[in-house]
């Protein structure tokens, strides 16, 4: 194994130090200090330039600072930021019929951050499964998949599987079944109970390490849920808006969700936004004061995510994540590389399992690419994910991969 030590430069170190003194512990990032980004690319405080394989999450899948999204982020934010939905504003309105329209539901509820929007879809289900499905008030309940993550309120990891995210954080939320993932038969068995309301679950798991399930478990999951009226919901706040090669990673398969649940890149990442998107049966549960948010829809919200969305359309970004997903892993697979296990994803979603007795391979490679100008983190021990912003060309991703190429030579 080469060199593991990392050199940081006393100027990243002092921004570090402060970050560890006044910021509190609840990430780990990598040893670098950014303050500038542009397309697929961020720069250090030393001018350092990086590839950026993470995409703020996949939240930057429009590229850093795109310019028609800062434009119409700037013009709004000059013009009318904030109403509140204690009143109409002309954005919204403008906003709710191009959402809608795009993804065909009759209806969209705006939230902010990703987790608030499964908390909506959740409470949604809940709704629906009294007022519609007639569940006994208190009984409902929702299936989740194991290895799941869908954001880290009290709630949502009441049905984590992942104890560092759970544990210690008791008392948890009731109502929740958990099933393996891709395993359409635990589905069938738990849509039998007849207080379950919903399956809530990530067409490929992202933090779990890209986790593709079989070809055909989505739709057929679907299906195992409209035959026992049970809602199936999308979460697509990682998957979805281009990232898979698709608008929605459940457009591989055709399926459409009874929920559907966006964050992340609906902003292009500029400011935190997220949708839950139903039609009337389930949406029209919920009713005035029952739900809300105070900056959901606010109108800089609403121009953003129009300009966003316009986007991924214009630059046909969905073709893009597709076509170069496929020489990313073929390019990978080409190399039979023996501390390669697998590449696995779907467009631009992947992620390497690294092979190695060394159990801190991954991030020792990740050090590696950080020192070779190219940014992406571990994911559950052995996994890399690879998920840059979408506005790659061909030859940037070539660039890229000949620095991971290059970079797995400190494992040797
Ligand atoms: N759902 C999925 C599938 C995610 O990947 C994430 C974040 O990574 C979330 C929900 C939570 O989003 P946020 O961090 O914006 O709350």
């Amino acid at each position: 194994m080469g060199n593991q030590s990392i050199s940081i430069d006393a100027l990243t170190e002092a921004y570090i130090q402060k970050e560890e003194q006044f910021g509190a512990h609840n990430y780990h990032p990598l040893p670098v200090v950014l303050n500038r980004g542009e397309r697929v690319y961020v720069w250090d405080v030393n001018g350092k330039r990086f590839f950026d394989f993470l995409s703020g999450y996949s939240a930057v899948n429009q590229g850093h600072c795109h310019p028609k999204i800062v434009d119409v982020f700037v013009e709004q934010a000059r013009t009318l930021t904030l109403t509140s939905r204690a009143f109409h504003s002309e954005k919204f309105v403008e906003y709710t019929e191009y959402i809608t329209t795009l993804f065909g539901f009759d209806k969209v509820l705006p939230m902010n951050g990703g987790v608030e929007a499964v908390e909506t879809a959740i409470k949604l289900a809940r709704r629906w499964g009294y007022h519609v499905k007639q569940v006994p008030e208190g009984q409902a309940k929702v299936i989740t998949a194991a290895e799941n993550f869908h954001g880290r309120t009290l709630n949502v990891i009441s049905f984590s599987t992942d104890p560092v995210a759970k544990q210690g954080f008791g008392p948890y939320m009731e109502g929740y079944l958990t099933i393996p993932y891709n395993d359409l038969e635990a589905l069938k068995q738990a849509v039998k109970d007849p207080n379950v309301v919903a399956y809530l679950v990530e067409p490929i798991q992202g933090e779990a390490g890209v986790v593709v399930p079989d070809e055909g478990y989505l739709k057929s999951a679907a299906q195992i849920c409209r035959d026992a009226n049970v809602l199936f919901i999308a979460d697509e706040i990682q998957t979805g808006l281009a990232r898979t090669g698709k608008m929605l990673a459940c457009d591989h398969e055709d399926v459409r969700p009874d929920i559907l649940i966006l964050g992340k890149a609906l902003s292009g990442g500029t400011m935190p936004i997220s949708a839950v998107l139903a039609d009337d049966e389930i949406m029209l549960t919920i009713q005035p004061g029952e739900h809300g948010s105070t900056f959901g829809g606010s109108p800089l919200a609403a121009a953003t995510a129009m300009a966003a969305l316009q986007v991924l359309i214009e630059e046909n970004l969905s073709e893009q994540a597709d076509r170069l997903g496929n020489l990313f892993r073929d390019t990978i697979r080409s190399w039979n590389h023996p501390n390669i296990t697998e590449v696995r994803g779907k467009g631009l979603l992947n992620a390497i399992v690294v092979n190695h007795s060394n159990q801190k391979a991954a991030e020792i490679l990740c050090y590696e690419l950080l020192q070779n100008g190219l940014l992406a983190k571990p994911t559950h021990g052995d996994k890399i994910r690879f998920a840059p912003p979408l506005v790659m060309t061909e030859s940037e991703l070539l660039e890229a991969l000949d620095i991971i190429q290059k970079s797995f030579a400190v494992l040797d």
